[in-house]
């Protein structure tokens, strides 16, 4: 007999609430992340609330009833089983459209009225109401269960990894897939003892080893191997960018740095790790802000915020970026397609390194939340020398609601310039090396890189 064992929360059932990162509130754990990031996959992939209801539904109607409640005696055990019954025929019209949720409430309703008023003579009491709950559940959830499985399964387009987590669950199981799968790599993941000194610096040695990091050295990171396996970005400027007065003067090397920073993308991003092309290949300039400047100064322009979208398959930049930010923006898109058990070791870094519980603020505008980290060696010590230490330490730990954060992004970006990859090499070897692994798992086979310093790195 199925337990009950109600599970209120189910993003497919329709309850589940996602907390929004907030400067001043408690920062997400990395657990409530990568739930929200398998939410987002399968929603990504297609699948909907409707998608998940209408197998349930089905199969629910056509499950034959179980045993009763243990916590009742049995012949109002089996008075409850006739009336859920009946109340679940009876609300059979509303199938079509409904949600999951709404239909369980209503088969709840109408079985507590109707096992109130037969078997106890009067109106159900709220314990009453709250035992048909659980019978109704009890009964219903295994088919949501399995409807959710049957359409993860069915579904091309949710990433494999994610697939192989909801396939290896319990059976009976009547846990909402996604929390399993989330449990799962949750439990796996292990983060290690910060190295010391001299470990850091034979980490740094052994990653610096790597042809791909030799590459980025020498600055031609954009010609090495990998370079030639990017396609070229489909450019397109928006009429409000075309018209803009600066934009001639900047168009040029706009159009000469966009392809070099696909390339370098691609010489940094194995082939197995890199997401869907549709989702970088697409670059759109978009116009900057051109105010009337002060005193004798004409116009003062304020770049456009690049930034990386996933709605839309684009990525949005200024004519006035640089290689590197194209790096970065298609760092982005690299982030939330990495495999889940990648991501998360991503997390763990920096859940490893947070100071507090509560999310700051990183420019004070109250906009932007980021882990309260205590050391983000390389990016504090190069933004450090521009006098913005903080929030350059701050920045690479920003979090969005989606759990993505800024790590990825600007770690490539450090990666694409031969000055600061060397800072994020000797600086951060373990932030430099898990990012490194997660995009270029190949390079870290136990026949090509060291497996004492390999477990340096969170697993
Ligand atoms: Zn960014």
């Amino acid at each position: 007999m199925m337990p009950v064992q109600p599970s209120p929360d189910s993003a497919m059932r329709g309850d589940r609430t996602r907390p929004k990162p907030e400067p001043g509130k408690p920062a997400p754990t990395d657990f409530q992340l990568l739930l929200a990031r398998l939410e987002d996959h399968v929603k990504e992939a297609g699948v909907t609330q409707v998608m998940i209801s209408q197998p349930a539904l089905n199969l629910f109607q056509a499950a034959v009833a179980d045993p009763g409640i243990d916590a009742l005696p049995a012949h109002q055990k089996q008075n409850l089983d006739v009336h859920v019954d009946a109340a679940m025929h009876a609300c059979a019209f509303m199938v079509a459209g409904s949600s999951v949720q709404g239909y369980v409430d209503m088969v709840t309703l109408k079985a507590a009225a109707s096992y109130g008023a037969d078997v106890l003579h009067h109106e159900a009491t709220e314990a009453e109401r709250e035992q048909v709950k659980a019978r109704v559940r009890a009964r219903f959830e295994p088919h949501v269960v399995a409807a959710e499985r049957q359409v993860y399964a069915n579904t091309a387009a949710i990433p494999a990894d994610i697939k192989a987590l909801i396939a290896n669950h319990a059976p009976n199981s009547l846990k909402d897939p996604l929390t399993e799968a989330a449990e799962q790599v949750r439990a796996a993941s292990h983060m290690p003892v910060d190295p010391d000194v001299g470990q850091k610096a034979k980490l740094a040695e052994a990653l610096e080893a790597l042809p791909v990091v030799k590459a980025m050295y020498s600055g031609k990171i954009a010609k090495g191997s990998g370079a030639e396996g990017g396609s070229l970005p489909k450019i397109v400027a928006t009429d409000g960018a075309k018209t803009q007065k600066h934009f001639q003067k900047h168009a040029e090397a706009f159009y000469k740095n966009a392809p070099i920073g696909m390339m370098i993308y691609a010489a940094l991003v194995l082939p197995s790790r890199r997401p869907p092309e549709q989702h970088v290949a697409n670059i759109e300039i978009t116009e900057d802000t051109v105010e009337p400047g002060r005193f004798w100064i004409g116009t003062r322009v304020t770049k456009y915020r690049a930034n990386a979208a996933r709605v839309g398959n684009k990525v949005c930049l200024s004519v006035m970026d640089e290689i590197s930010t194209v790096v970065h923006e298609i760092g982005h898109q690299v982030e939330f397609y990495l495999p889940v058990v990648e991501w998360m070791r991503l997390q763990r870094i920096l859940h490893t390194r947070m100071n507090g519980a509560v999310l700051l603020d990183i420019y004070g505008d109250g906009k932007e939340p980021a882990y309260d980290v205590t050391a983000m060696p390389a990016f504090e010590h190069y933004y450090g020398l521009k006098g913005q230490s903080r929030t350059g330490k701050l920045y690479p730990a920003k979090v969005y609601s989606s759990g993505d954060t800024e790590l990825v992004s600007m770690t490539m970006q450090f990666f694409s310039q031969p000055d600061t990859a060397k800072l994020m090499i000797q600086l951060d070897p373990v932030l430099a090396g898990t990012v490194l692994r997660a995009i270029r798992p190949d390079d870290f086979a136990a026949d090509r890189f060291p497996v004492d310093m390999a477990q340096l790195l969170p697993s």
